[in-house]
């Protein structure tokens, strides 16, 4: 078990920020918290994704992304959406560049950023955004974040400053399957994260 903040949808916006400067006492803990087990956090997301999904006409993958990316705020989301559906999927790393088919390039003269290689024949890679590495410090970026954080829906581009997230399709081609399956398991600590930070 673990204990997570309750989310509340009637509640406005104003009561995240004001949360940390609620003092830790017992009651504030007992009034403001409530225990889930990680079926029911899995249960609550699912019942979200399904939700929005049929609002915004998003494939439930999509809309996962575009939830996480506004915090599990849903209103919030709906409210975007309604009004920028372009903005709010470009800014979430869904923009329609997103849905083209992903290859791997080999570049005349290419030399990679991250690891100085230029061996004529070098695979690379590029996310929409044109940031372009070989592909093994591709893999390798996202081996190590989905180590590190396990949230593989956030990974950005290696390129620091771009927000570009990676799209699951690059996802498939660049990550070995048994780290794809962790990220398709999340751990309670994950879930932790993803839902209430
Ligand atoms: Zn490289
Ligand atoms: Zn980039």
């Amino acid at each position: 078990m673990i204990v997570i903040k309750e989310f509340d949808d009637d509640e406005p916006d104003v009561g995240f920020s004001q949360d940390k400067d609620l003092k830790p006492t017992k009651k504030a803990y007992e009034v403001d918290f409530k225990v889930f087990s990680p079926t029911d956090i899995q249960a609550h997301q699912d019942k979200q994704i399904n939700e929005v999904s049929a609002i915004l006409g998003q494939p439930s993958e999509a809309t996962a992304i575009l939830l996480r990316h506004l915090r599990w705020n849903k209103e919030r989301l709906i409210e975007l959406y309604m009004e920028k559906p372009d903005m709010v999927l470009e800014k979430a790393g869904l923009g329609p560049a997103s849905a083209q088919a992903v290859t791997t390039k080999v570049i005349k003269g290419f030399m990679c950023d991250i690891c100085v290689e230029d061996t004529p024949g070098l695979e690379t890679y590029a996310l929409k955004c044109g940031h372009r590495y070989c592909v093994d410090c591709y893999r390798q970026y996202l081996a190590q974040k989905i180590k590190d954080e396990g949230e593989a829906a956030r990974i950005q581009c290696p390129t620091s400053g771009c927000s570009r997230i990676v799209d699951s399709k690059s996802l498939d081609m660049l990550v070995a399957a048994e780290l794809k399956a962790r990220y398709e398991g999340p751990t309670e600590d994950e879930d932790l994260g993803l839902i209430y930070t």
